[in-house]
């Protein structure tokens, strides 16, 4: 079992995040996405499509976020929210950028008028020196503020990004005081990940010694403007007084899945011990393995409840900025699958949990009997049972198995449920594993190399000297 700070969960699963395509006009020192620009494709029209479809039948996701790259740069960015505006499924509709282009009214004008209501915009420096260094593009600091004021004017809401990095690192509060007029409903800081470098040989990486100060007085200057905070990826204990501000949550994404297999893990010397394990995730990989695990400078929170890891991760609903979490929706779609079946056999059905693969129901039954159902993409391998759209397994049978009472109640209750979603399923019902693009049709070809020229031998002749 993977541990579950080897992943990045928290993930709102109530969140769609579309990559429509990954071209930039910017070149950010930091960039996570750096490696497949111009060569990861986007999400295709057709997956797109049927993604937002299923969402109008089941109402899975409240919100849809466009990304890139940046995402202002594609022709087809208004045909994807033209038909996530119409399909009315979505309570929502956000653009992440980096704000350059909203520098023009008219282009700003047309985004809202397309029904784009929340803008997440990119501001990583607090004047244009800084700002111009990190993207590497002269004027990028003076377009994202003229599209800021653009989009105030405009009445939508604002909310800024800064990639907390050491280029930044000293200035975090000067950024609060750049974007104050604005009154941004959040601004949102992330700690940087490195996506390829390792081991940090663009020294972009902050020690937790610097880094938390800073962005403890800029977090505490932004509450005292009354402007909301977030922050990823920086240990919770080290927050001070904004430590609620912590929140690594992130959306569904819909990207390559290669993605995910660069994506840094996680890791806490205290895991075990601290209340917020299951929400902090501690230090990354790379940043333990250039500054340590920082025992002196983190400090757990006694822990109240014992320690069980999640195996599921934590499930996340949606959020409205500047108002807290939405209430959880209580997809009512995948609980239909089930309804009735616990209650024929005194037991409750006390969690569904929707991810990214799985649909998990957990089911408790007497004095201490428990047991998770597993919905995942029908395919030919080995399962319980397939109903339409699913394999199904059971998983996780707790309680005294030598009692027969328990093991008989749980046997009925699995067999009920099983034979319930066969008999209810109605096919066609999406996991995102269906969602998830792989293969080479999500990459685009990389330029064919010409050889070696003409006099030079190749390495591979070299080498059998
Ligand atoms: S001790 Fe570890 S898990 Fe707890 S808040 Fe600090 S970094 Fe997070």
């Amino acid at each position: 079992m993977e541990s579950y700070k080897g992943r990045f969960e928290p993930t709102r699963f109530e969140d769609l995040t579309v990559t429509v395509d990954f071209h930039c006009h910017s070149a950010c020192r930091f960039c996570i996405v750096q490696e497949g620009m111009n060569y990861f494709k986007g999400v295709p029209w057709e997956l797109y499509t049927a993604a937002v479809d299923d969402n109008r039948a089941s109402q899975r996701y409240r919100r849809v976020t466009f990304t890139g790259g940046e995402v202002t740069l594609e022709s087809r960015l208004f045909d994807y929210v033209n038909y996530a505006r119409e399909s009315g499924s979505f309570e929502h509709i956000r653009l992440q950028t980096n704000g350059r282009l909203l520098a023009n009214m008219e282009f700003a004008k047309k985004l809202v008028d397309s029904g784009i209501d929340e803008y997440f915009v990119s501001l990583h420096g607090h004047d244009a020196k800084t700002q111009d260094y990190i993207s590497q593009r002269e004027g990028s600091f003076d377009e994202a503020i003229a599209g800021l004021e653009n989009l105030v004017s405009l009445g939508v809401c604002v909310m800024t990004n800064t990639v907390l990095t050491t280029l930044n690192q000293p200035h975090l509060a000067d950024i609060v005081e750049t974007v104050r007029r604005f009154a941004p409903t959040r601004m949102e800081w992330w700690n940087y990940l490195p996506m390829e470098d390792y081991t940090d040989e663009r020294e972009l990486l902050s020690p937790m010694d610097k880094l938390a100060p800073s962005l403890r007085e800029a977090l505490a200057r932004a509450r005292g403007y009354g402007i909301e905070t977030a922050v990823k990826y920086v240990p919770r204990c080290l927050l001070g007084d904004d430590a609620a501000s912590q929140d690594n949550t992130q959306p569904d994404v819909v990207i390559v899945e290669e993605f995910y297999d660069i994506y840094p893990k996680f890791a806490c010397a205290y895991e075990a011990k601290c209340e917020y394990a299951e929400s902090c995730l501690g230090l990354h990989h790379p940043y333990i393995t250039k500054y340590g695990w920082e025992e002196q400078l983190l400090t757990p929170y006694p822990r109240t409840t014992e320690w069980d890891e999640p195996e599921y991760g934590l499930w996340v609903g949606s959020d409205r900025p500047g108002q807290a979490d939405a209430v959880a929706t209580d997809q009512p779609r995948w609980t239909a699958l089930i309804d009735g079946v616990a209650e024929r056999h005194g037991a409750q059905l006390s969690e569904v949990i929707l991810q990214r693969r799985a649909c998990v129901y957990r089911f408790e039954i007497g004095a201490g009997g428990r047991v998770d159902i597993l919905l995942s993409a029908r395919t030919q391998e080995h399962a319980l049972a397939r109903s339409a759209s699913f394999n199904l397994h059971y998983r996780n049978l707790r309680g005294d198995l030598g009692d027969e009472a328990i093991r008989e109640g749980l046997t009925a209750l699995v067999k009920d449920v099983v034979n319930t979603v066969i008999e209810r399923d109605p096919g066609g019902m999406r996991l995102d594993q269906r969602k998830g693009m792989v293969g080479p049709e999500a990459f685009r070809p990389r330029p064919k190399s010409k050889g070696p020229k003409a006099g030079v031998k190749s390495l591979r002749v070299l080498n059998a000297k």
